[in-house]
């Protein structure tokens, strides 16, 4: 878990205060991967205290995070430290959150990320690293995973060493969100409330994160009388705890089919979670009615026919990708789900989106 977390509008600004009893030596850097899309916006550079070789790097999020673009940081912070880092600070949304895990990881341990994916192959503890979201929902602040692209799968790097040594939840950092965009994060926490809930791993410890969640989830997205300050805050409240719920449970059906749909197709995570879940009421069919009325209530229109002019070759690759999760779908079917979702009922489904 992760050991220390501060909360607050304007707790960005102790961000200083924070590091600095961490800092290594005056060679040791802290390195700050920053979304790009607050180059210009000094609303969260101008508040970043640089001191000595620290340095911020500001990487675009258009694109998930790639194994290749990992080691591609890695060397570029090598070559341009005296020392390794003090630390690595992550500043944006899940993107830039798993960036900054992954980086951490691999700068003490040999080899490229590829290796890493997978279930506890980490050898060495990670440095310092520390997660600041601005946009709510993915839960990778929380999560003992940073989910990465490589030439074979994609794949978490899933480990002890894996979660933040230190988040810092300011809800004011989530103010310039775009409105569509907030939803497909915020449904992404949503959907791990529901398929948290609804699997067959579920327990005590992630059903009580994952009722939180859900209720703050439906208070944001279906309440009347929230504030946007009240809104900010609760979703990144739901965010936290609907990773808390996954952490010890597992995602389900739509995180399984939307890694296909990433994969082959490069389909964000967020936008591709609501577009398969869209069509899940078979699996989640109180999950899915909600999900419409809050799509209804905030009128988001979702892409259709993604996956209509895609060879069966091509389906191959995403139903063969998706099937490799093992976990989810156990979780959201139980042992025996290979009965249940065949190759041909996948194909079927992804055919509808
Ligand atoms: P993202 O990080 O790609 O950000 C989405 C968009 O919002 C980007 O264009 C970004 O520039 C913009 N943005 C972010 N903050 C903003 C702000 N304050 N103002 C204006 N624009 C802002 O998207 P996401 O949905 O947060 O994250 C998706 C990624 O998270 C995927 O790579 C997914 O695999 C990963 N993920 C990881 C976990 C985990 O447990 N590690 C869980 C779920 C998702
Ligand atoms: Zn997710």
């Amino acid at each position: 878990m992760v050991p220390r977390i501060i909360f607050g509008r304007g707790s960005f600004n102790q961000l200083g205060d924070i590091l600095a009893p961490k800092r290594l030596s005056i060679n040791a850097p802290f390195i700050y991967l920053v979304d790009d899309v607050f180059k210009s916006n000094a609303f969260i550079t101008s508040r970043i205290a640089l001191s000595y070789d620290d340095k911020i790097i500001y990487v675009s999020s258009e694109e998930e995070p790639k194994t290749s673009q990992v080691d591609n940081l890695v060397e570029e912070i090598i070559l341009m430290t005296k020392e390794r880092p003090s630390g690595i600070i992550g500043i944006g949304g899940g993107t830039m959150l798993d960036l900054a895990k992954a980086v951490a990881i691999m700068l003490t341990n040999e080899g490229e990320a590829k290796d890493y994916q997978g279930w506890d192959l980490v050898k060495n503890p990670a440095i310092y690293h520390v997660g600041i979201p601005t946009i709510s929902g993915t839960g990778a602040e929380v999560s003992r995973t940073t989910v990465l692209t490589g030439p074979d799968k994609k794949l978490g790097i899933n480990s002890d060493y894996t979660p933040f040594d230190q988040v810092v939840l300011d809800p004011e950092l989530t103010k310039n969100v775009p409105k569509d965009q907030w939803f497909y994060t915020g449904m992404d926490c949503y959907i791990h409330c529901i398929e948290s809930l609804n699997g067959t791993y579920l327990n005590a410890f992630s059903q009580s994160y994952g009722e939180m969640a859900l209720e703050l989830c439906k208070e944001v997205f279906l309440g009347e009388k929230l504030s946007i300050k009240e809104s900010q805050d609760k979703l990144m409240m739901a965010s936290w705890h609907g990773g808390m719920s996954i952490v010890y449970s597992q995602v389900g059906v739509a995180h399984a089919m939307s890694y296909g749909l990433s994969y082959l197709l490069g389909t964000k995570h967020g936008i591709g979670n609501c577009i398969v879940f869209d069509h899940l009421e078979e699996f989640y069919p109180e999950g899915v009615a909600l999900f419409k009325a809050m799509k209804e209530k905030h009128d988001i229109q979702l892409p259709k026919g993604i996956c209509a002019n895609l060879s069966d070759q091509e389906l191959d690759v995403m139903i063969s990708i998706s099937l490799s999760l093992e976990p989810l779908w156990e979780n959201a079917l139980g042992k025996n789900w290979k009965k249940v979702m065949t190759p041909k009922k996948l194909k079927e489904l992804y055919k509808k989106m």
